[in-house]
């Protein structure tokens, strides 16, 4: 594969997450839960052009993903791409022009093809992105506990994976939180433990 794809990370975890995705023709959002001061930032220190992005994708409604979207569209004119489900969960969301896609979708942006599928979180109808071009792929699944028949297929082959990888099972179990968060970070529709992350792992990496 020739690179043709990079991934930036600009945020991961509870306090905020948000990736640029470069393609040959520009870049993607995906997800925007920090402020657009913080992400301009924190692009600034990576060297990531911010106005290359021609899109911003959401792979669901958490506002982790979402909390800095409406201020960075005051001064953003590219597409927003979401699925129906992620856009009628928030008013405000249901405010700005989403292109509607489905879990199970696919589309092209920044001279990218971009493959959707479901992931298995406690939110109305999120997601998780195959990126590729005819020489490069990446895969991007975060939030979701478990990884489906079709995340495994779209997430085989690709030259950069990002993958979340939440938790310890054992430390989930004995730690500090409360009944109902360890019931909803651990289960099917919470986060991947680790031990799941390099179950998966081993079979998409080898
Ligand atoms: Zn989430």
């Amino acid at each position: 594969m020739t690179p043709q794809i990079h991934l930036h990370v600009l945020a991961s975890g509870s306090k905020g997450n948000a990736a640029v995705v470069e393609g040959p023709e520009g870049s993607v959002l995906v997800d925007c839960g920090i402020s657009r001061r913080a992400l301009l930032q924190r692009a600034a220190e990576l060297g990531v052009d911010m106005g290359r992005v021609r899109a911003v994708v959401l792979t669901h409604d958490h506002s982790d993903h979402v909390a800095g979207l409406s201020v960075f569209c005051n001064h953003f004119e590219g597409r927003l791409i979401a699925t129906a489900g992620t856009v009628g969960a928030r008013k405000y969301l249901t405010e700005l022009p989403f292109e509607l896609v489905g879990h199970s979708d696919a589309f092209g942006v920044a001279g990218m093809r971009v493959r959707t599928f479901p992931t298995y979180h406690d939110v109305p109808d999120p997601m998780g992105l195959r990126f590729e071009t005819d020489d490069d792929a990446l895969g991007y699944c975060t939030d979701t506990g478990h990884l489906g028949k079709e995340a495994l297929e779209a997430l085989r082959g690709v030259r950069i994976l990002a993958l979340e990888s939440n938790h310890d099972e054992r430390m989930l179990a004995s730690g500090p939180y409360p009944a109902y968060l360890k019931a909803r970070v651990g289960g099917a529709c919470g986060h991947l433990s680790n031990a799941q992350a390099a179950q998966a792992l081993a079979q998409l990496v080898g």
